[in-house]
């Protein structure tokens, strides 16, 4: 519920952004949390048995990676295990393993950021080129090692499109120039197999959450021989490579969730027959549909699909009325309100970008949850389903703001507020007390609904126009996307006032 209205259904079709907590991860965690509250440092029986839980989840992620236990360290997620290799590696002396990284140009956020930031602090980061579904270009790649780098980044599978990139190829190619490799396995680990040993990876990266497990823990796995440093320093935990106590029962959610790759590798089979059964559903309702991933190097559960003409945003947020997730690209960039770098890289114009959907399936997508998505995508492109006009933020100008027919409705939490100051003129109001705020709306007014990003704005929207209210829009990419394109105007209307909407 959200203040008075019920979605009808929840469809998660986002899995590669985050899965749900098994109900064995959370028995396990449960037990870890009520029974285990010992610092695994410590030298006496509580410790040991919270030492002896760390450990046995240390194997667990190991044997699920084809690892052996001391090659894994835990880490607070897999944005941390990135940052511990880049970091490490870019901050060593030139002369021994510093100084040129080679990535390619659709790695996650993690590293993509990571880099640009260690770019900005004098290291030399160079792309290698991918085709038009994203695989490396072997000729390219063979071209920049032999120029000799510290590190290559190359990823197992995207997060956006699915591709699975020739890992064991890339790190022959790499070793053969001494060149170590970083591989983020993240979207692969109970997707595909996946066996450290046998790619001949330096390092992996894995993320709890991506596989039934909980948010915030991750791993990195470290080759034998391989250098690394902590990033964070203090204590002497994970064999001083992380300081810090660690997070038991988040870590025996991991080990527990590692428990389940077999079980989940073995529905491969069937989460691809369901997935191009999809597939074919939705070239049958929009025949021009363009498929972004590759047919067959891509990961079971995903699908990057353009509707040519159908903004995303729009069509996100019709999807996301009858309660069904999709994404755009990343979760991690999605706040941003830039097309993905990952759909640009493989050839799209920023337009095709913002035309596409990603759609993950995880192991609990049922027949009946896709059957609901191609019902809902059917209404939709057939004008069945209400449509919310996006206001993009170049209308939203000095004079529609002082307009008297406008009626701006901010729905940012109270902690966005913080970050970012409200339009000029806005009433605020929660996005979750709707019912309580709904009847000070003026139903003559023509209503723009801002949040931050332009997704919370949308439930709002859409429940305005059902209780009547037919003059209602969404600020398209919401404040962020404003104050990039109007920042002179937002610093000189500063200070004019907002209200704030009275409750019942
Ligand atoms: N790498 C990839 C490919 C991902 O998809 C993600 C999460 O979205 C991450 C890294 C970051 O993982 P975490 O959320 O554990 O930091």
């Amino acid at each position: 519920m959200i203040g008075s209205f019920r979605l009808q259904r929840r469809v998660d079709l986002d899995a590669n952004a985050t899965t749900d907590v098994s109900r064995r991860v959370r028995r396990v965690m449960a037990r870890v949390l009520r029974r285990h509250h010992g610092n695994p440092s410590g030298a006496y029986a509580d410790a040991r048995s919270a030492a002896a839980i760390l450990e046995e989840a240390r194997e667990s992620v190991a044997a699920a990676i084809g690892a052996d236990a001391e090659e894994v360290q835990f880490t607070g997620c897999a944005t941390e295990a990135n940052n511990q290799v880049l970091q490490y590696l870019a901050g060593l002396p030139e002369t021994q393993r510093g100084g040129r990284i080679l990535s390619t140009p659709i790695e996650h956020p993690s590293i993509m950021h990571t880099l640009e930031h260690l770019g900005a602090q004098g290291t030399k980061v160079e792309m290698v080129p991918v085709d038009a579904f994203g695989r490396v270009d072997m000729s390219e790649l063979e071209e920049r090692l032999a120029g000799g780098a510290s590190l290559l980044c190359c990823m197992l599978a995207n997060n956006e499109i699915g591709t699975i990139q020739n890992v064991r190829e890339v790190a022959a190619m790499a070793r053969r120039h001494d060149v170590p490799v970083l591989c983020d396995c993240v979207q692969a680990l109970g997707k595909i197999p996946v066996d450290v040993h046998a790619l001949d990876v330096d390092y992996a990266t894995f993320s709890a959450h991506k596989l039934h497990g909980p948010k915030g823990i991750g791993a990195l796995y470290v080759r034998r021989g391989a250098e690394v440093g902590p990033l964070l320093h203090g204590g002497r935990q994970e064999g001083a490579m992380r300081a810090g106590t660690e997070a038991v029962h988040d870590i025996a959610g991991f080990g527990e969730a590692c428990r389940a790759v077999p079980a989940l590798l073995a529905q491969k089979d069937a989460m691809t027959a369901r997935r191009d059964g999809l597939l074919a559903e939705l070239r049958g309702i929009r025949p021009d549909l363009v498929l972004n991933s590759h047919s067959d190097d891509c990961l079971p559960n995903t699908l990057s699909v353009r509707f040519p003409g159908q903004s995303n945003t729009q069509l996100m947020a019709s999807l996301d009325m009858r309660g069904i997730a999709v994404s755009a690209g990343s979760a991690c960039s999605t706040s941003e309100n830039v097309p993905s770098h990952v759909l640009t890289a493989i050839g799209l114009s920023e337009e095709e970008a913002r035309e596409t959907i990603r759609i993950s399936l995880s192991h609990r997508t049922s027949h009946r949850d896709l059957r609901y998505l191609s019902r809902t995508l059917r209404d939709h492109f057939s004008g069945r389903l209400p449509t919310i006009p996006l206001v993009p933020p170049s209308r939203v100008d000095e004079a529609y703001l002082r307009s008297d027919d406008h009626y701006l409705l901010d729905v940012r939490f109270e902690v966005e507020r913080k970050l970012a100051r409200s339009l000029p003129g806005s009433h605020l109001a929660s996005v979750i007390s709707f019912a309580r705020y709904v009847h000070a709306i003026p139903k003559d007014k023509r209503i723009l609904v801002v949040c931050s990003t332009g997704v919370d704005a949308t439930p709002i929207a859409y429940a305005l126009h059902k209780r009547g209210y037919r003059n209602v829009a969404i600020l398209l990419g919401g404040l962020v996307a404003w104050k990039l394109q109007h920042s002179e105007l937002d610093r000189r209307l500063a200070g004019m006032p907002v209200s704030r909407i009275e409750r019942r």
